[in-house]
């Protein structure tokens, strides 16, 4: 694994008190007047339908890219206090439901190590008008909680793997166990869930694997999906060197597997992955969420809840509205109303990430989800 570490320097996980993008709610006082008509349309028409909820900021897995072992204390993770109860989160997921979400991704860190984390899926598959409750993870529990997952009501998972080499994945991963995650990736599938396989694209580290990681998951009946590197954490985590362009994914693929023909966007369901499939065999299909080099920002249909209930309108940018502090200031649901609809009006045209690993917000892939 060749990404560099030289410039790590991290500040903590949680923000400061008051601190950058936690802005408190303009002109806001608990049972404001004045809901939005449609507090989930923003400045350029785009309709929020998907809520990302990261359920902790806590991890089993130490990849490279997100939250590398060589950090050690310069991280903190947040005071479980801080943490969304699963009231709080149900609380707010009907909220969103009322306002027109559909689909909530549970996210992390790692969402398996939320203690109660199928009680959490059952809870929000039953709040009405939530159609999919869907999750990411690195699988390391699947084996054992996949089943209990699908019975609790979730549809789908995305499943991160990032190379099919025992000792890569263990060296990319800090403590990874590749033949845990093969296992929670047979469970997800005995399970009836949906599946999805991704993996980061990098150069000089999985670059020669995209074809075996595109066979393993059909073999599974599950969807390749490659990932672009992405400047999260300040940039202090980004590898330029390690950039692999989703055109240079594509030219590796079509070299092996023959051309690739674009999937119609209405035939998937909305997400950041543009899909493709193998004009020799149509039912291959295969995603690539290209952030840094064919951004997908003018179809962004989606918020992100961080575990201590900061709600970010963008993966790209720090700014913030604390659903926490409405929630355990006594607002009211309108209060809740009132603040998603202040973080949607300022949701950016799109990200500022910069292919030299500029333009990356401070926040933590870990911290965020995803
Ligand atoms: N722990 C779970 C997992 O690994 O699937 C969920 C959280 S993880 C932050 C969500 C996704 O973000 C994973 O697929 C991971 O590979 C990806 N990811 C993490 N850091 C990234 C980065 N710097 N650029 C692109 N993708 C990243
Ligand atoms: Fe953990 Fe997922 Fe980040 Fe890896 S990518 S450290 S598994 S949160």
């Amino acid at each position: 694994m060749t990404i560099s570490m030289a410039r790590v320097h991290l500040p903590v996980l949680h923000a400061p008190p008051g601190g950058p993008g936690m802005a408190s709610l303009p002109g806001l006082a608990p049972g404001a007047a004045g809901v939005p008509i449609n507090p989930l349309l923003d400045r350029f028409a785009r309709r929020i339908r998907y809520l990302r909820i990261s359920v902790t900021d806590r991890c089993n897995y130490r990849c490279s890219y997100c939250m590398p072992e060589e950090l050690g204390d310069q991280l903190a993770f947040e005071p479980r206090a801080a943490l969304l109860t699963f009231e709080e989160l149900e609380r707010i997921v009907r909220v969103f439901a009322r306002l027109g979400v559909r689909k909530v991704r549970l996210t992390g860190g790692e969402p398996t190590v939320r203690k109660g984390i199928v009680q959490l899926v059952r809870r929000i598959a039953a709040v009405p008008g939530i159609e999919q409750v869907v999750m990411t993870s690195n699988g390391h529990l699947l084996g054992e909680l996949a089943g209990p997952l699908a019975q609790a009501g979730l549809s789908a998972i995305n499943i991160s793997i990032d190379t099919l080499d025992p000792q890569r994945f263990e060296r990319l991963t800090g403590r990874g166990d590749l033949a845990r995650v093969t296992e929670g990736i047979a469970a997800a599938a005995a399970a009836g869930l949906r599946l999805k396989l991704n993996a980061v694209a990098l150069r000089g580290v999985n670059d020669g694997e995209l074809v075996a990681l595109c066979r393993y998951a059909w073999s599974l009946g599950a969807v390749p999906r490659f990932i672009e590197h992405m400047p999260m954490s300040g940039g202090a985590l980004y590898a330029p060197e390690a950039e692999l362009p989703a055109a240079q994914i594509r030219r590796t693929l079509e070299a092996e597997l023959g051309p690739l023909v674009a999937s119609q966007p209405a035939a998937r369901d909305a997400g950041p992955a543009r899909y493709w499939s193998l004009a020799r065999a149509p039912d291959r299909e295969l995603g690539i969420i290209s952030a840094m080099t064919e951004h997908f920002c003018d179809d962004c249909n989606r918020l992100r809840l961080t575990a201590v209930g900061a709600l970010h309108a963008c993966l790209g940018h720090d700014d913030a509205v604390s659903l926490r502090d409405v929630v355990r200031g006594g607002g009211s649901d309108d209060d809740l109303v009132q603040a998603v609809a202040s973080a949607v009006t300022g949701k950016r045209a799109g990200h500022g990430f910069e292919r030299t690993g500029g333009g990356a917000p401070q926040k933590h892939m870990i911290g965020i989800g995803g």
